[in-house]
């Protein structure tokens, strides 16, 4: 991806592949940010003051005021003069100057960031299935560290938060790294008691 394709997908309504494998229109990812930080204040309109206080989300509000503080600090660094304008006008600015290749690809990584930071805060993915009380096969622990976090873990949650096809799962061992992915899964899955069927069954009563 571009700068110029990050700025867009920051700044304009623009195309999102879906599930369904269909490009759909999604609003600007600074937009979908900035109703996050007032989650209420869509459905508040014109309530007038009886409503309750509208809630703030303040991860939403940091994440935007990190944004907006990194953003201004490249572009005073680039031009020795404040921007005088919206976050938005500036990325677009970015976009289209005719920057030093360093600096293009700095804020191409920076832009980067930023998306895989709002895409995390606004839908988070499913956190890793821990296999409590296996015994990682490479270094023989269960657990490690001073809170006994449990070592292994299995990934079976695609970015929509569904659950993958039994082959593409992985399981990671926390404490020593150790990986395993496709066939030897489904193979370390039954050598450690667990067999997948019964993880199915399991993760799908627990989601
Ligand atoms: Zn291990």
């Amino acid at each position: 991806m571009s700068l110029k394709d990050n700025a867009h997908q920051l700044v304009r309504e623009h195309l999102k592949m879906d599930r369904d494998g269909k490009a759909h229109k999604v609003p600007a990812l600074l937009d979908e940010l900035r109703r996050a930080v007032t989650p209420g204040h869509a459905g508040s309109a014109g309530g007038g003051m009886t409503g309750p206080p509208i809630p703030i989300n303040p991860n939403a509000l940091d994440l935007l005021a990190e944004i907006e503080w990194e953003a201004r600090r490249n572009h005073y660094e680039i031009t020795d003069t404040g921007w005088q304008s919206t976050l938005e006008e500036l990325l677009q600015a970015f976009a289209g100057m005719d920057l030093p290749p360093e600096w293009d690809a700095y804020l191409t990584h920076v832009s980067a960031d930023w998306i895989d930071k709002i895409n995390a805060l606004l839908w988070p993915s499913k956190p890793r299935r821990k296999l409590v009380g296996k015994t990682c096969p490479a270094c023989g622990w269960a657990t490690y560290g001073e809170e006994r976090k449990v070592c292994l873990s299995l990934g079976c949650w695609d970015d929509e938060g569904n659950m993958r096809a039994i082959g593409t799962w992985d399981i990671e061992c926390a404490s020593c790294e150790a990986s395993w992915a496709g066939e030897q899964v489904a193979y370390l899955l039954r050598a450690l008691d667990t067999p997948g069927a019964v993880i199915v069954s399991d993760v799908a009563h627990v989601s």
